[in-house]
């Protein structure tokens, strides 16, 4: 076990401050910072601090990836470390995005190869063959838009907003017979229609919706308060981007912290702001769906969606305690995630806390302070600080004087 110090990320939408104090900087940071990397990805991996300086944990992996991962971990996923941990702090919202099935990423990965798009290259979608399942945990109040809700209520907030110029787009979402695959046709259908619109057209639909919105806001403290402020909060920053009518089909989801939402395949969604705990599947595939000033590839978006609609209850993953354990219950295998939370009895004397496997973790200290014993040492993490616990290191147990969180990232086998 060693200190793992993480590796951050500016973006524009990023925080001057969240992950600054987090961690234990100077606030304001020099940059906004959107994210820590606390893992192995070859693109920014995380530093382990041990006695003869500080080193590369991918390096460290790399000389020995089956002790580091466990024979079980390593047998099952190779080379490599399968998840990714990451603090998120959105001061402004990310593109609006969804990530391929693992079919879809090998299929499309084999593509791009097969045309010679650099890997690096900005207008390449696919930079490795992986699926990227999320789960993001709220740290502090999380926003987001996330799966595209039932046709029905998205029909409620469009008359809602009394816009002449919807009402063709309403039919579009049709008056069948109501189930989750009319639905899902008729999502996509009005999604492809706003998506592929025309400049000229999205130039008078966009201005019209926002106005809309303005309008609603100022009528009524209405049931789609929420939503409307999220599209004028989006089309000021994007006018005339489809993805501002987009974001009027998915799910607004407001998490309190320690609450969850869990990203499958083809959920399309974006993070509003907040700063959140999100841990992946290790890969960098993403579609993206406007909002942004980046690549945005519209046919293979459609390819990867899925229309099928949500809730936004249903995107919350069941969770069950053991002990001081709360554990986040998601159907990836790449990765498990729980937070440990010492207090009241668990106070004041050493709490054993093992993983179900010998896999490997990634404990990363929100709240208080917890010094955590492994077989090889005994660290103490503060608030904003992380280890990795290699394999052959645990079970772990904790001690903690005061109320304390640790969250805990490990293989979800
Ligand atoms: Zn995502």
């Amino acid at each position: 076990m060693e200190p793992l110090r993480g590796a951050i990320r500016t973006y524009a939408w990023g925080s001057r401050t969240a992950i600054a104090e987090f961690t234990g900087r100077p606030v304001p940071a020099a940059h906004p910072e959107a994210e820590l990397w606390l893992g192995a990805h070859p693109g920014d991996p995380a530093w382990l601090e041990t006695a003869e300086g500080e080193a590369s944990l991918l390096d460290v992996l790399t000389a020995d990836w089956e002790g580091q991962l466990g024979p079980v971990a390593h047998a099952r996923f190779g080379d490599r470390l399968p998840f990714l941990v990451k603090v998120l702090a959105a001061d402004e919202p990310l593109s609006l995005q969804a990530h391929p099935s693992t079919m879809q990423a090998i299929e499309g990965y084999e593509r791009e190869e097969r045309l010679g798009v650099p890997v690096s290259s900005p207008i390449r979608n696919y930079r490795d063959t992986s699926h990227k399942p999320e789960l993001l945990v709220a740290l502090q109040p999380f926003e987001a838009l996330a799966g595209f809700r039932p046709a029905a209520r998205t029909t409620e907030l469009l008359r809602a907003l009394a816009v002449s110029d919807l009402d063709p787009f309403i039919d579009l979402l049709g008056d069948a017979p109501d189930g989750d695959q009319s639905d899902a046709d008729g999502l996509r259908a009005l999604f492809t229609t706003w998506i592929t619109a025309p400049q000229p057209d999205l130039d008078v639909l966009v201005p019209a919706v926002l106005e809309g919105a303005i309008q609603y806001l100022s009528s009524e403290a209405g049931e789609f308060a929420a939503e409307a402020k999220t599209v004028l909060e989006l089309g000021e920053r994007y006018p005339g981007d489809a993805g501002v009518l987009a974001a009027l089909l998915l799910n607004r989801v407001s998490l309190a912290p320690g609450e969850a939402i869990f990203l499958a395949a083809g959920n399309l969604h974006t993070y509003l702001h907040g700063v959140g705990l999100e841990v992946m599947a290790n890969s960098d595939n993403v579609l993206r769906g406007g909002l942004t000033p980046k690549h945005v590839d519209v046919p293979e978006l459609l390819r990867v969606l899925d229309f099928t609609p949500t809730t936004e209850a249903a995107l919350r993953p069941a969770v069950h305690t053991e002990g001081p354990e709360l554990v986040y219950q998601t159907p990836a295998e790449e990765f498990a995630v729980s937070r440990l939370t010492l207090d009241g009895a668990y106070l004041g004397h050493e709490v054993d806390a093992p993983a179900h496997h010998d896999g490997p973790q990634i404990l990363l200290c929100t709240e208080g302070s917890v010094t955590v014993h492994a077989k090889s040492k005994t660290l103490t993490l503060h608030r904003g600080e992380s280890a990795w616990v290699p394999s052959d290191d645990g079970p772990i147990r904790l001690l903690a004087q005061q109320q304390a969180a640790l969250f805990r990232a490990t293989i979800g086998l």
